[in-house]
């Protein structure tokens, strides 16, 4: 894999294989296309009745998907014109234009969907019987069958939803948003956003990172009322509608279903969490000692442990990365060499571009569009290997249709996950540098305790806090619960202050998507357990997991997993994800200190 003909240097993308410019034709005539075909399914509505035979169903579908393809097309173009420069004014235009434009068309062809899900279940079974990779994606509309109300009863909570849920969800962004902290940094008090405060909680001075987290629940400690009430009363309405409207067996129970993965699943996830909170709480005891403090205290467990300041070349950060994934698999480099060869790749580092990185996949014909702004340090190379895997799933996943290819969110990263543990593996075994290694080993802990320790301490505190507010619990009450949550996520490793109780009023996600997070902790976690089957069974695992990604979103995640050899309602499953953070932390604790 030393050998390339490719020049790997840092380029901006090309945008081509989409349209040849902003003020193309091509892309003028795209409106006028969509629009025609849009008319034209219009046309069939007749044809939707309870006889419809299923060539003329399919036929519909296959409409509907052509309008999908080039609506997707037009939205990746607007979009990714306008990462390359955020600052673009005629790019920004056509991201509205195209956003206005999609919805109407969404809006007019939405009648099939309406039609799907009320359809009986014998009739529809023998739709989907002959549609052939469309099944699943019809299934899982009518998921929501049993709990969708009558048309009138609907459109009052879509009504009331505007100056309700939605609206609540508003005030709490803008009450929030306006806020600004102060903080002394070097002599000088300045004042910032959240954003700028959340760096200094990384300070490599501890009194530094005591005082942003300070100054943070100092600010929303101060509205914990008015916060605390406004989730109150998100809580009372997410059980008013779901369990009492639409008969969810419980208030997490409609989060599952719209993740597709059963209630005892996330359960037993849920409880092996808890039962493996000690490995974090081992990490944190040797994070003390490597801070040569007695002992962690809430405001340091991100603190940053002596960063060694090692860069790799861009070529470089690229053959390590298609190196690693061809000693897994040969193809799987090839399909992140096409990222490349497509010119699909946006790796330079450009004032006004967006920021982050992302993987953009448009539809199962194009190579996806990559973007990432290349620095140098390690986690940029693993941040090339995230990405590449994005990428590299999509095309996996190239055999199925424009519904039916994208992986659904429990499982949509799991490649690019793998794929940087890959290449962190690889920069573990090669890198004789301690500090180099360490560094690593430390990040990939921190990421692994931010991802799935916390965010479902998060989803643990959610469960509890919708019983408590059920039960009429106070914000004081409320504050006390998270406190304990806290108490038993740290144990006796960690020390937590008082002010953390209002950790949970400043948490946007628990508030505008109740039961979010723990997709959060399912994604991270299975892929350790996957990486840990890997580990331990070496060639054989390889036609599996390759498998698994090729199915893309054309079935229910458990269904994938289960083909894949994977039981996820097996605690011993999820049990090996934990064996490899376990493994992690002893490599820390060998390290010489
Ligand atoms: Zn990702």
């Amino acid at each position: 894999m030393t050998q390339s003909n490719l020049p790997f240097t840092q380029t901006r993308w090309s945008l081509d294989d989409l349209y040849p410019a902003p003020d193309s034709p091509e892309l003028e005539g795209a409106f006028q296309r969509i629009e025609a075909e849009v008319a034209a399914f219009e046309a069939l509505r007749p044809k939707l009745t309870l006889e419809i035979s299923t060539p003329e169903f399919l036929d519909m579908i296959h409409q509907l998907e052509s309008i999908s393809r080039e609506a997707n097309r037009l939205n990746a173009y607007a979009g990714l014109w306008f990462a390359e420069d955020t600052q673009n004014q005629a790019a920004q235009t056509l991201v509205a234009r195209v956003d206005q434009f999609v919805a109407e068309v969404s809006n007019r062809v939405l009648f099939f969907e309406l039609w799907w899900k009320a359809l009986d279940e014998a009739r529809a079974a023998r739709l989907m019987e002959s549609s052939g990779d469309y099944r699943y994606w019809l299934e899982e509309m009518r998921h929501f069958k049993p709990h969708t109300l009558s048309e009138p009863e609907e459109k009052i909570i879509n009504l009331k939803n505007v100056t309700g849920f939605n609206a609540l969800n508003t005030l709490y962004d803008s009450v929030t948003n306006r806020y600004t902290f102060k903080l002394e940094v070097d002599g000088q008090v300045r004042e910032m956003t959240r954003g700028e405060l959340m760096v200094y909680v990384r300070h490599h001075d501890p009194e530094v990172r005591a005082r942003a987290y300070r100054e943070l629940y100092r600010v929303y400690g101060a509205d914990a009322p008015i916060l605390g009430q406004i989730y109150q009363t998100i809580v009372r309405d997410w059980r008013n509608e779901q369990v009492g409207l639409r008969k969810y067996a419980s208030p997490i129970a409609a989060r599952n279903l719209s993740n597709d993965i059963p209630d005892e699943v996330v359960d037993t996830l849920l409880e092996v969490c808890q039962r493996n909170a000690g490995v974090f709480q081992r990490y944190f005891r040797l994070k003390a000692r490597w801070l040569k403090a007695p002992r962690l205290r809430r405001y340091d467990i991100y603190a940053p442990v002596a960063k060694s300041d090692k860069t790799y070349t861009f070529p470089q950060a690229v053959e390590m990365v298609f190196d690693s994934f061809a000693s897994f698999e040969p193809r799987l480099a090839q399909l992140a060499r096409r990222v490349f060869e497509t010119n699909h790749l946006d790796s330079e580092v450009r004032k006004g571009k967006r920021g982050g990185a992302f993987c953009a996949t448009v539809t199962p014909e194009l190579v996806p569009w990559v973007l990432t702004s290349y620095q140098g340090r390690a986690e940029d190379v693993a941040t090339l290997a995230h990405e590449l895997g994005h990428a590299i799933h999509s095309q996996l996943a190239a055999e199925h249709t424009l519904f039916t290819q994208h992986a659904s969110l429990p499982l949509a990263e799991t490649a690019s996950t793998f794929g940087e543990m890959m290449l962190v593996d690889k920069l573990l075994k090669e890198e004789s540098d301690e500090g180099v290694r360490r560094d690593l080993l430390f990040r990939q802990v921190d990421d692994n305790y931010a991802t799935i320790l916390r965010q479902a301490y998060f989803a643990l505190f959610e469960r509890q806090a919708h019983e408590m507010v059920a039960k009429n619990a106070s914000v004081d009450e409320l504050c006390a619960a998270y406190l304990e949550n806290l108490k038993a996520q740290f144990g006796d490793a960690v020390e937590v202050s008082d002010e953390f109780r209002y950790e949970w009023v400043s948490i946007p996600h628990i508030y505008g998507t109740p039961f979010y997070v723990y997709a959060y902790s399912f994604g991270q976690l299975l892929v350790l357990a996957l990486y840990q089957q890997y580990k331990a069974e070496g060639e054989e695992f390889k036609p599996r997991y390759i498998q698994l990604l090729a199915a893309g979103g054309s079935d229910a995640p458990v269904r994938i997993l289960a083909r894949a050899g994977i039981d996820v309602r097996d605690p011993a499953f999820w049990q090996g994800g934990f064996d490899v953070l376990n493994g992690l932390v002893d490599q820390l604790e060998a390290l010489p200190a």
